[in-house]
Parts: structure tokens; C-alpha cells; sequence
């Protein structure tokens, strides 16, 4: 299913950032909007700037790790507009430290939202795509950590790679189906956001790699840019979404350390003379 207009898109974190950025394309190619976050102040100042926009939209504060919430936001959707025909799940939060040193209810945290959001969103909404009988297509927000650990990102890492693990096996499992529902997975590197608000840190190593994704994130992609590079994948049907080119370097010498069975070398992905630098 392409982006066309009158298509009914549901997206979770749209409060902000990249959740913010894809609702601002979907309005722009005239889709109608269900969005869905935590922070209901922030969805009201988004729904108001894109009903200036002219789009249809509709908000609902939903925790995305609570799974009677996502089947209240897949009711809420169906009331308002009848049919669901592409799903977000984009809803993310953000924790450094040493992986010894988070707390559990800092990993639960990150458990709950990064990746029961996920599992929530397709369990909720997948059947009824399937029931529709037409097109659909789900896009869930990975990272660039869903291809590649690095040191103190451990819950993000851990999530964000069952996120792409999770999309991919969905992919397989509709294919085998033959059901006309397609899959991405959107990798992104820094995009300029407010993740590093939900951030937790606290210990001295998490500071400072907090500080250090601080930098990169501001500076990091417009979510306009990367809402656009995202539908693009969309009309053209792609699984892998990678919007930042440059880590294809560090994910090579990931797989061939891996086909070789030489030890992972954890190096910092290139960042000189890129515009926006690989997280
Ligand atoms: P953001 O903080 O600007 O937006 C995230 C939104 O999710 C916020 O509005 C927040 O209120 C909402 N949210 C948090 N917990 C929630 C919950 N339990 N239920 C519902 N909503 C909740 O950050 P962002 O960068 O736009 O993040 C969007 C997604 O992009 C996340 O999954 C993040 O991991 C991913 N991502 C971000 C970057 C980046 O550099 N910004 C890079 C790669 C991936």
C-alpha cells in the first residue's frame, strides 16, 4: 500500500520528533491521522498545527506499553475513521549507563515502552489490517542500534534490536500468509529530537555519553527530512529504512566479524565530513 490521500494512519509517539516529522508528511499527502503519545499537551499543540494544515486528525494519550491502551487507541481509530491502513509504531525512550548499573525498573522501563509498544501495536492492530482484507503496512521505528551496539546503550541496543528482529520475522510471517501487508523497519542515526529528555542516566559514564548523543541528536537530521525519506521507502515498498548511509561502513565489519569469528572491535561509526553523523 502506498501513501495515498484519505488513508488512515495511526502513529504512536506523535507528540514530538520523528512521531511529529511523519505526521506532518502524512497530512501533507493528505492522509487522515490517529496519533497517540503519553504527553496529551503535546499532541493537542500537534494537532492544532496540522489541523492548520487542513488534515484530519484525532489524538488519544495512550501508554504504548500498557496493552489495554493500544486496543483502546485501535477502538478509538476504527470509531473515528472506520479502517486502519498504516500503522507507526515509533514510540521510544532513551537509557545509558553501564549494563550492570541500570536499574531494573530502568530496563522494565525501556522493556516496556521500546519493545512491548512494538509487540502491543502489531498485536492489536495486524489482525485487524488481515481482517480488512486490502492493503496495509506497518513501520516500526528501529535505530541505528538495532544494527549495532555500542558501550552504555545496553537497554537501547537490547530493544532496539529485538524491534528489528521482531519487524523482520513480521515480514516473513505476511509473506507466508500472502497477505497484501507490508513491513519496514526505519534505522535512523541522529535525528534532531527530544529523546534525550526521556533519558534516565545516573552515573558519571552515562553523563558523558549522554552529553556526547546530546551533541549529535541536535545537530542530527531534521524529522522533515526523514519523515520524507521514510514515505519514499513506503511508496516503494522497502523493508530496510536507512536514512543515514554512513554506519554501512561499521555494519560491514560487524557481519564480516561475525562470518570470520574474530571478537567484536567496538569503534565509534564515521562521522568526519558527514552531514548528519551515524548515532
Ligand atoms: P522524542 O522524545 O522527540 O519523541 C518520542 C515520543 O514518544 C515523545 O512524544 C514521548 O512522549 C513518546 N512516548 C514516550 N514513551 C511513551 C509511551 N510509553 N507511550 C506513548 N508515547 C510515549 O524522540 P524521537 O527521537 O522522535 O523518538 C521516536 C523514535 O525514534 C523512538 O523509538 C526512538 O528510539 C527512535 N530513534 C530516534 C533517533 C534520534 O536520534 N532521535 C535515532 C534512532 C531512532
Amino acid at each position: 500500500m502506498s501513501s495515498q490521500p484519505g488513508l488512515v494512519a495511526v502513529i504512536t509517539g506523535g507528540a514530538s520528533g520523528i512521531g511529529q516529522g511523519l505526521a506532518e508528511e502524512a497530512a501533507r499527502r493528505g492522509m487522515r491521522l490517529v496519533l497517540a503519545d503519553l504527553d496529551g499537551p503535546g499532541l493537542e499543540r500537534v494537532r492544532v498545527a496540522l489541523r492548520t494544515m487542513g488534515a484530519e486528525v484525532v489524538t488519544k494519550v495512550t501508554d504504548v506499553g500498557q496493552l489495554p491502551q493500544v486496543e483502546d487507541l485501535r477502538k478509538f481509530a476504527v470509531e473515528h475513521f472506520g479502517s486502519v491502513d498504516l500503522l507507526f509504531n515509533n514510540a521510544g525512550v532513551m537509557q545509558t549507563g553501564y549494563s550492570w548499573e541500570i536499574s531494573k525498573a530502568q530496563w522494565q522501563r525501556m522493556i516496556d515502552v521500546n519493545l512491548n509498544g512494538v509487540i502491543h501495536g502489531i498485536r492489536c492492530f495486524v489482525p485487524l489490517l488481515l481482517r480488512q482484507g486490502r492493503g496495509g503496512h506497518v513501520i516500526n521505528t528501529a535505530s541505528l542500534a538495532g544494527l549495532l551496539s555500542s558501550p552504555l546503550l545496553a537497554p537501547y541496543n537490547v530493544t532496539k534490536q529485538a524491534v528489528v528482529a521482531l519487524s523482520e520475522t513480521l515480514h516473513y510471517e505476511l509473506g507466508l500468509l500472502g497477505a497484501p501487508i507490508a513491513v519496514s523497519v526505519i534505522c535512523p542515526g541522529p535525528v534532531a529530537s527530544a529523546i534525550m529528555r526521556s533519558n534516565q542516566h545516573s552515573d558519571a559514564a552515562g553523563d558523558d555519553l549522554s552529553q556526547l548523543l546530546d551533541g549529535r541528536i541536535r545537530t542530527g537530521m531534521s524529522p522533515t527530512e526523514l519523515a520524507k525519506l521514510v514515505f519514499e521507502a513506503i511508496d516503494a515498498k522497502h523493508f530496510w529504512i536507512l536514512p543515514h548511509k554512513t554506519f554501512k561502513g561499521a555494519l560491514e565489519r560487524r557481519v564480516r566479524s561475525i562470518l570470520e569469528e574474530t571478537n567484536p572491535q567496538f569503534r565509534m561509526p564515521e562521522v568526519q565530513g558527514e552531514e548528519h553523523a551515524p548515532q
